[in-house]
């Protein structure tokens, strides 16, 4: 039946933040600050997501660095249409696919499901990826992001929010957007970092791992939208396939692995009481027949998570 790499364990790794802000927004750190602070931290890659302005650091590369042009732009309810006592508004993160060149696009200036969803398709038309970003930071659910078509990609975790705000999890909207929307999501976490306005450091506490074959902005792009990658706020994941009907995940020693699919109940409950599981074999052949995709949750003994992007079940 043969191979299907998930994440290929034989790639180079790049740790990445997707979700930044520098002094060219409101962010305190200036872009070289950033890139010397995220690479003295492990990191390969930062996507520089001013607010609503698109600006390329290419100069900041070098051998060991890569920086992503990006834009976050934002549509606020009290600003732009549908009243709403509790500031509800709509964040996206735009990626552009190339450096530079790309046009710049702005925010929705609507705030309806119909005005967001033209914005994404804009975005994609001038060759952007999006993300859809901390769903609970703006107080939105599904009566609103199932309305904005087909995102790229969605945070699961907003370091910032969840250390500014106590709203950075992401977890059930996620799961409920993958659940309705049938699109495979990339599932992603990201920092959002400001460097601590009013708050605790809000920097490194949420990424996500490329396996790509260099560390090029074509090759980062390419794994993206291969789903080359996960996301965590501690636990690694080394490698994950699908072999002969089974998938096979190594990680870092972790509480619990979970299987799922759009069902309620997982295909499969790891745990070790010690905390020492680094290895799980789960044969397909558990898969419900009606299941879509597979998405795998790693929790370790401090309760930080990682995720998969999710797999979709084809031919079965
Ligand atoms: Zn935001
Ligand atoms: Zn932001």
């Amino acid at each position: 039946m043969g191979r299907i790499d998930l994440l290929a364990g034989h790639l180079p790794a790049f740790k990445a933040n997707l979700h930044c802000h520098t002094t060219c927004s409101d962010g305190r750190m200036t872009p070289a600050q950033v890139k010397e602070h995220y690479k003295a931290h492990g990191y390969s890659v930062v996507a520089f997501t001013d607010h609503n302005v698109l600006i390329d650091h290419s100069d900041l590369n070098d051998e060991s660095f890569l920086a992503l042009t990006g834009i976050e732009v934002d549509t606020d309810s009290f600003l732009y249409g549908k009243k709403h006592e509790f500031n509800q508004t709509c964040h996206l993160c735009a990626i552009a696919r190339t450096p530079c060149g790309v046009r710049p696009v702005y925010r929705a200036e609507q705030y309806t499901g119909e005005a967001i969803r033209a914005k994404i398709d804009e975005f994609h038309r001038e060759g952007y990826i999006v993300n859809y970003n901390h769903p609970q930071w703006s107080a939105e659910g599904p009566d609103e992001f199932l309305h904005y078509g087909l995102f790229d990609g969605m945070e699961i975790y907003n370091h910032s929010a969840e250390v500014a705000n106590n709203n950075g999890g992401g977890h059930s909207e996620y799961a409920l957007a993958l659940r309705l929307m049938d699109h495979p999501i990339r599932c992603i976490a990201a920092d959002d970092n400001h460097a601590g306005l009013n708050c605790e450091d809000d920097s490194c506490g949420g990424w996500v791992v490329f396996r790509a074959p260099r560390l090029c902005y074509a090759d980062i792009i390419d794994a993206y939208d291969r789903m080359s990658f996960y996301a965590s706020t501690g636990p690694e994941i080394h490698a994950c396939c699908i072999e002969d009907g089974t998938l096979v995940l190594d990680c870092s020693p972790v509480r619990r692995v979970h299987v799922m699919t759009q069902y309620i109940d997982p295909v499969y409950c790891g745990f070790s009481a010690e905390n020492s599981l680094t290895h799980v074999e789960v044969p397909l052949a558990r898969v419900p027949a009606g299941a879509r995709f597979l998405w795998v949750q790693l929790t370790d003994a401090a309760g930080r998570k990682a995720w998969m992007n999710p797999y979709r079940l084809t031919g079965r």
